[in-house]
Formats: structure tokens, sequence, C-alpha cells
């Protein structure tokens, strides 16, 4: 795959965007496409002078960007999408080159990004304050809701696309400006969306990318910086935790949307077909390389062997490849890194007593390629069951009782999605009051739609993309109390 097939070549920008320019620097980075291992190109580093330029630029494009009427902010984020829309085969290509994803959920992710900026572009428009019923004559009470100020964001490699929009439909949508430094694994389809966020009309300074290969120093600037109100973070907790850290030393408001370990229950009365297809959805989309990845299932007794044989029928079906190859279903793992790790946990759950029922190895489709598997005889004492996989291995649980699945499912530090497929609706508000997880799907495997609130509570993080959750995370709250009023 290279970038020469694209209709619109003007999508491949290979340095940070700010303040409306393209600006390179004396080094670069490599970017590879995880199929092959092949370079799609060089991007440049950011430098530290840059970075500054970004914040002060973003600063000082707020106040006009602020005070643009909701209808002038409206259309040009509107523009923004339906631009993004009309480059979807382009971004599409630019994301399963440096992702690997299949081009049939390449093209899914760009549409479900888009559609969060045409959500907010109307929610925009509802940005309603309040006014308060006094004590005293001669008051009046009013509460406004005011922008936060400059926005800044580090986003993963998993959805490339989709984890900066949703950060910035909602800020920009709120009146604040944005700078994002996406995943040095994949920012082409970052500085994609910069390019066409300069053609809506989106001034110079609101939209900022900053790439580079060392994020720790970039880090520190946009967690540190006192022209910076709001950072928002989406990738792991060890990583989150660290940089929310660092936001504390100027207070900064912070959104984090970190790690997962959900749990997929299927109980004896699920639909057995809902149910496996519920687990297809969650477990093996992206390869598995998705925080609300199915990462653990506990299946009842009485229905396991059924649903074990039915699941491993659809598994077997999936096919691996490189992402723009016709019908494939499962692409690469980002890095050797990961599909190491996935090696590593796959090791140790057989060592202690798991069971293969299809899988774990290396696919023949290369490097990097990692079979669809499923484990049985997982026990809560294996590593795999406390770790995060990030890879396509169905690690299967089976449990005896609501009470005892309840109490298992909740038995990590992570809480961002949880699943469960049942025909009873007293054991469905049970669930949706007992189980510690900040979304619940109920016979359903795949959840998020921009109108949702996403996001976790425990160590999976704080606040929520989407809906009018999503843009109260960019607002302020401002009380004014007016006296003397005759
Ligand atoms: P993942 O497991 O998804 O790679 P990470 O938390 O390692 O999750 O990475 C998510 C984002 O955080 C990426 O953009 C990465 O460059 C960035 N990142 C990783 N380490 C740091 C750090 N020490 N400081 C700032 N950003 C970091």
């Amino acid at each position: 795959m290279s970038f020469s097939s694209l209709s619109n070549p003007e999508l491949i920008k290979n340095s940070s965007f700010i303040n409306g320019e393209w600006q390179q620097s004396q080094s670069n980075f490599d970017v590879f496409n995880p199929a092959d291992q092949k370079s799609l190109g060089y991007v440049s580093e950011v430098t530290p002078e840059q970075l500054e330029k970004s914040i002060n630029s973003a600063h000082a494009a707020q106040k006009e960007w602020r005070d643009k009427t909701v209808d002038e902010r409206s259309a040009i984020l509107r523009k923004w999408y339906d631009l993004i829309l009309a480059n979807q085969n382009d971004l599409a290509s630019i994301m399963t080159a440096e992702q690997g994803k299949p081009r049939k959920e390449a093209l899914g992710e760009v549409v479900y990004g888009a559609k969060y900026i045409e959500w907010y572009a109307e929610e925009a428009k509802r940005i309603n304050g309040d006014y308060l019923p006094v004590n005293q004559n001669g008051r009046r009470a009013l509460v406004l809701r005011r922008p936060v100020g400059v926005v800044t964001s580090i986003t993963p490699w998993n959805f490339p696309g989709a984890m900066i929009l949703r950060k910035a439909a909602p800020a920009l949508a709120a009146g604040c400006t944005f700078i994002v430094k996406p995943s040095e694994l994949t920012p082409y389809s970052a500085l994609a969306l910069a390019q066409l966020s300069a053609e809506a009309g989106i001034p110079a300074g609101v939209f900022n990318v900053v790439v580079g290969s060392n994020a720790q120093p970039i880090g520190e600037v946009l967690t540190t910086h006192p022209k910076v109100s709001k950072f928002s973070f989406t990738g792991s907790t060890q990583v989150g935790k660290k940089l929310l850290s660092q936001c504390a030393s100027t207070v900064k408001k912070t959104s984090m949307e970190l790690g997962g370990n959900a749990p997929f229950i299927a109980f004896e009365d699920a639909d057995l077909d809902v149910a496996v297809k519920g687990a297809m959805g969650s477990k093996f989309r992206n390869a598995g390389q998705t925080c609300v990845c199915a990462n653990r299932l506990f299946v009842h007794r009485d229905i396991h062997d059924e649903f074990v044989a039915k699941l491993k029928t659809k598994v077997e079906e999936l096919k691996v490849g490189e992402g723009n190859q016709e019908g494939t279903n499962v692409g690469p793992l980002i890095d050797e890194k990961a599909i190491a790790k996935v090696e590593q946990l796959v090791a140790q759950a057989i060592e202690t007593g798991a069971q293969i029922i299809t899988g774990a190895g290396r696919s023949e489709a290369g490097q990097q390629f990692y079979l669809p598997t499923i484990l049985t005889d997982v026990t809560p004492e294996m590593d795999i069951f406390n770790s995060e996989i990030f890879g396509p291995v169905a690690s299967i649980i089976s449990f005896e009782s609501e009470e005892e699945v309840i109490k298992l499912a909740n038995q990590t530090e992570y809480g961002l999605c949880s699943y469960a497929f049942t025909q009873n609706m007293n054991r469905v508000f049970r669930l949706t009051e007992q189980l510690e997880f900040g979304m619940l799907g109920i016979n359903e495997g795949v959840l998020s739609n921009p109108a949702a609130p996403f996001g976790g509570v425990k160590e999976s993080g704080m606040g929520r993309e989407g809906g009018r959750w999503g843009i109260d995370d960019y607002l302020e709250t401002k009380y004014v109390c007016i006296g003397d009023v005759k």
C-alpha cells in the first residue's frame, strides 16, 4: 500500500499543522504499515518552538472563535463534516495503511467520527443558560455556560480519526480552540483531518495538530502550559495517570478515556445466536484492539458447550489479512510489542490450564497477524483475566449463578464497558444497577453513538464523550448576580 492511489493527494501531509500553516522541521520520523512493516513515509518532528507557537496561536484565536455566532460556528463545522464524507474513501485508505484495520472498518470509523461533527454542529445551538429565582428583591441571577478556552489532547492509534473528532467536535462547537497530538504510529489520519479543517474554513489557530515521535516532552507541555485550560486524553490507564498528575500543577480540567477490561456475560436464557453475534462484534472488531472489546467472556455452564461450538464456527470463518484485501475481517496488530504481549498472555493462560479451542498463534498472513483465538477454562488467577488483551483472543470463563458472575465481572480496577445477554427483564434491571461500568450493552455488542455518553468509571477514567454530556466537558458554568435592579 502506498498513498499514490488517493484521488485527493492533498490529504497526505508530513508535518504539524499550527495556526493554519504546515510547519516543517529538521528531524523526521518514519511511519510504518503494520501489515508489511514497510515505511509509508516521513513526518516532521514538532519542535519546542512550534509547540509553544501552537498554544499561543490557539490562545489568540480563541476569542474570535468564541465570539462567532453559533450559526457561524455550526455552519463551519457542518462544512468540515461534508468534506470528510466527500473524502471518506481516501481517509479510509490512509487509515488502513497506517493502522491496519480492514477497509470496511476504516470507512465505518471515518463516517462514525464525522457524525460527531454533525451532531455537535447542531448541539452548538443548544448551549443554554439559566435564569434563577432569587430570594431578594432587586436582584437577578443568571447562569452562563462559557467555553473553557484552549484545549489540548493526546489520542491513540487504535481509532486514528474518531478519537480526535470525538473531542474536537464538542470542543469547537463550545467555542474552544483545540490542539491534538495524535499517536506517532498513526499521524497521517490526523493530518488529513487538519487539511480538511482548513478547506472547511475553520480559522487559523482553532484546530491544530502537532506530531512527534517522543510523546513524553510534548505531553509535558500540553499538560502544564498555563494558557491551556483543559486536557483530554484517550489511551492507557498507566499513561493517563501520569498525565493527570501533570495537569494538577495548573489545575486543568481533564477528561480521561482510559483502559478497559470488559466483561461479556451470556446467561442461560440468552438467545445464543444474538450472544454469539455480540461476541463477534465486541471481541474481534479492530483485531481486538479497542478499549471496549469484550475481554472476559463469562458463559453460563448450561449453554457453555453450545456457545463455544457456535462461536468457534464463526471465528474460523474470519479472514485474516491485509486490510485492503477483499473479505478481510481481521488485520494486523499495531506493532511487534503488541503481538508479543498477546502471545505471552495466551502462553501463560495455557500453562496454567486454559484450553485452546481454535487459534493461539501467529497467522501465515504475516509477521504481525495473530490468529483469531478462543480459550476456555480461563480463571481469575490468570494474567489474561486481569489484563487488557488488545488482540483477537476470546477467553471464556464458565459460571453458575448471577450473583457469582456479577462479583467476578466487577473484580477489576477498570470500569469502561460491559455486555450481557439475557431475556430476563428483572435481571436486566439488576445488571444496570450492579455492574460497575460506565456503559452496558444488553443483547448488543457495539454501543457507541454520537448522541450517547461514552466513558468509564473507576480507573477507566472520567468525563464523557458524546451527547450533551460530551459538550459539558468543554464548558464552564458561570454564575452572574445582578443587584440594584429597579
Ligand atoms: P496505547 O496502549 O493505546 O498505545 P498509550 O497510552 O501508550 O496507549 O498511548 C496513547 C497516546 O499517549 C499516544 O498518542 C502516545 O504517543 C501518548 N503517550 C504515551 N506515553 C506518553 C507520555 N509519557 N506522555 C505523553 N503522552 C504519551
